[in-house]
């Protein structure tokens, strides 16, 4: 956004100016097409250097190793809530030869994404185990990471094990990669925080994200997958599944990551904006030193405004400290009637989007890595001028 508007929105969420501005700049006439690159084919060279491009930087970014793929597909979190579900379970079908094992899916729930990848899941599959869930210990609530060794895995028969790295509207993130049975392939939403920080890709079978918060604007999905659980839907499976009493007898074409590898996210018109644009943030982080750089930027911001939470007297955090998001800072004010002054201060100050998700009430700052140290000391500032004329 631009540097007169700070945007802590949890999503869509800002996007660095420099990018919108590039943007601008060359949204009449793209790479001397004479066209919009919404307008461009997306069977055209110029759209497939784009991809290549743009799919490299991806790569160079999160050090994805070669034998994972990169697609681009189209539903945002929510669709592959239920795609993770098909192909997981169709990968272990296949490991295993037997097209009728209904094999466990584990999960583990530390906040409204991840419970809302639950019900997707049961929606569609039988067999759901919620290894841990936060809400048990937690007095009914989210705000922390139920310890590992409670967690109540299935162990190798499982299909998968699904985690939300980053709980957006809780704000509760994980400061680690979870340990399993190397066999299991581990299944990651990082919708809100991916290249917001470094990670090894090849502890992973499967992550995915939505583009809405790091990445920029809505309409893409990044999907990272592991080669080996790409698999062929073999011909009686797919023309018998109308008739089976099988769960999930087959994958829905547009959910099939097999599909979607062989065709190179081409099986369907891809949203060609989306891509692009992801593409001019992917080139912008790389320019600004890649995801080490962006991630001590990010470090900086979460310490600076959860230190000065602490030790104040009308903020609070109710996230425990060990599990806290660098992303999404929720926030209360006590007493909670200054709420809605608080809010309709910031928006003179044309600070926006603070209010909390609609679910959790009170206020969230969300920090992703278009939002500056500057713009996050403005917000600090604000909360301390504020807090002066409360307390
Ligand atoms: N997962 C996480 C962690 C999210 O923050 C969101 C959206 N806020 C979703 C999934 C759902 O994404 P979408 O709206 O793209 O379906």
């Amino acid at each position: 956004s631009t540097t007169k508007v700070w945007n802590f929105g949890a999503g869509p969420a800002a996007i660095p100016a420099e990018v919108l501005a590039k943007a601008q700049a060359e949204f009449l006439d793209f790479n001397n097409t004479g066209m919009s690159v919404l307008e461009i084919s997306h069977r055209s060279k110029t759209f497939d250097n784009l991809l290549k491009k743009t799919k490299n930087d991806l790569r160079q970014l999160l050090n994805i190793p070669e034998n994972y793929k990169i697609l681009f597909m189209q539903g945002g979190g929510h669709t592959q809530f239920a795609a993770v579900v098909y192909n997981l379970v169709a990968a272990k079908r296949t490991k295993t030869g037997d097209y009728s094992l209904n094999p466990p899916v584990d999960y583990v729930i530390t906040g409204s994404w991840s419970a809302k990848s639950v019900a997707e899941a049961k929606r569609v599959y039988a067999n759901v185990n919620i290894a841990a869930d936060a809400r048990l210990s937690g007095g009914g609530k989210f705000g922390s990471i139920p310890p590992r060794e409670e967690w109540k895995l299935s162990g190798p028969d499982a299909a998968y094990v699904y985690y939300c790295d980053n709980e957006t509207i809780n704000g509760v993130e994980f400061p680690y990669i979870p340990d399993i049975d190397p066999s299991v392939p581990l299944v990651c939403d990082m919708s809100s925080n991916i290249l917001s920080r470094k990670f090894d890709v090849s502890k992973f079978g499967v992550i995915y994200a939505g583009a809405q918060k790091n990445v920029g604007p809505a309409g893409v999905t990044i999907v990272i997958v592991r080669e080996d659980l790409l698999v062929d839907q073999p011909k009686t499976v797919v023309e018998h599944s109308a008739g089976s009493s099988s769960m999930l007898a087959t994958v829905p074409s547009m959910l099939d990551y097999k599909i979607m590898a062989d065709t190179d996210s081409l099986y369907n018109t891809p949203p060609v904006f989306a891509v692009y644009m992801a593409g001019l943030v992917f080139e912008h982080l790389i320019a600004r030193g890649g995801v080490q750089e962006i991630e001590k930027v990010n470090e900086k911001k979460a310490k600076l405004l959860y230190d000065y939470i602490d030790q104040s007297k009308i903020y609070q955090s109710h996230i425990d400290p060990k599990v806290r998001s660098r992303m999404n800072v929720p926030f209360r004010i006590n007493p909670p009637e200054l709420e809605a002054q608080f809010l309709a201060g910031a928006e003179a100050l044309r600070m926006y989007q603070l209010k909390g998700h609609r679910s959790v009430g009170g206020l969230r700052a969300s920090i992703y890595n278009a939002m500056t140290i500057e713009g996050v000391t403005a917000l600090i500032d604000y909360m301390k001028a504020f807090e002066e004329k409360h307390s």
